[in-house]
């Protein structure tokens, strides 16, 4: 097959469809410059935006954001990649009335753990699982019924889709502001991010905290994960990275991991052990008062093989080991199994298979 020809999808053209505020006094030079919509330029009025017309790449001066057109127009719509290109290549060009930056100096936060929990759950009893999404939780090990028990669900896959779950759960009663993942586009609420599957991250109650994504579309070996955030768009919120806790909370002891899919698979491969999955290395925000309030007495390390490799992790997880040693009277080991497989959950697969 031919390697498809991406055409030239002018930036500025993009900015215009986006809705931002261009400055009129730039608009004939090579770099363009606009309001940023992603930190609001810390400010009414400014414009920290660049669009170089050349390369048809934006940066901002002042929070960073960057790429081209396309991921323009897929970051601002909370499309893909892809699902942008089509749209931007499509004929019928709308402009909207260019609206500017709410200033973020206040970053919103979400509304407190009972309502995310609430909404959330009507969201994924709304939502159906894709048959692909599904073929991908049995391969990793999972059984139809803990599929259904953890609740992962796909993305809807339309903008109007999106949009008609906005609707419904505020007619529910919900309130999407300060709800991640919910923001507004023109005045009207949709849900925004990348399409693929979410996977509930729950407390140590089972209550939901955030959603993670499992991404269709892979750009980098270690970026398959999102969490659903709709930081920095019109009412946006952010999410944090919340540690996520599956099996058996009557154990006392623990398997701790990164990455909450990797947990429950594990987890239901080793009958139902206890598993404590942080968002990262460096995300451990929440972890020792999970250990804690759990009540276990023994923490098994069971992180990636290779880990270890990178000395940066290395020195995350070094410090996480610290962290969770200080917690009076917990006994902490660390899980090793055949290198061969990277993950726990690969392990446990392959000892699964082989059983
Ligand atoms: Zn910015």
């Amino acid at each position: 097959m031919a390697v498809r020809q991406y055409d030239k999808i002018p930036i500025v053209e993009t900015a215009r469809r986006c809705g931002l505020v261009l400055d009129s006094r730039t608009l004939r030079r090579t770099e363009v410059e606009a309001s940023c919509p992603f930190c609001g330029d810390h400010g009414v009025g400014k414009h920290h935006l660049s669009l170089n017309t050349d390369t048809d790449q934006y940066r901002c001066n002042l929070c960073g954001a960057h790429g081209n057109s396309v991921s323009l127009y897929a970051r601002i719509k909370g499309l893909s990649n892809k699902e942008a290109y089509l749209e931007l290549a499509r004929e019928a060009k709308v402009y909207p009335m260019p609206q500017a930056p709410s200033p973020q100096t206040q970053e919103r936060q979400p509304v407190p753990l009972e309502r995310r929990h609430a909404a959330y759950s009507d969201m994924l009893e709304h939502l159906t699982l894709l048959d692909r999404h599904g073929e991908n939780l049995l391969e990793r090990g999972l059984s139809e019924e803990r599929i259904r028990a953890n609740g992962y669900k796909s993305m809807p896959e339309t903008e109007r889709g999106r949009r008609l779950l906005a609707d419904l759960l505020r007619s529910y009663g919900h309130e999407l502001s300060g709800l991640p993942g919910f923001r507004t586009y023109y005045g009207e609420w949709t849900l925004s991010g990348p399409s693929g599957f979410l996977i509930p991250v729950r407390n140590k109650d089972g209550l939901i905290q955030g959603l993670k994504i499992r991404l269709d579309e892979v750009d980098a070996p270690n970026r398959k994960y999102r969490w659903l955030s709709s930081r920095g768009l019109p009412n946006g919120t952010r999410s944090y990275s919340w540690v996520h806790v599956t099996g058996d909370r009557s154990r006392k002891c623990a398997f701790l991991t990164e990455g909450p899919l990797k947990g429950d698979v594990a987890s239901f491969l080793a009958r139902d052990e206890l598993f404590i999955c942080i968002g990262g290395v460096n995300a451990l925000h929440g972890l020792t008062d999970t250990i804690r309030a759990l009540g276990v007495r023994e923490v098994v390390e069971a992180m990636d093989m290779d880990q270890m490799t990178n000395p940066n992790v290395r020195k995350a997880v070094l410090a996480m080991r610290r962290e969770v040693q200080k917690i009076p009277g917990i006994r902490y080991s660390k899980y090793t199994w055949n290198p061969a497989y990277k993950g726990v959950d690969d392990y446990l697969l392959s000892r699964a298979a082989t059983m």
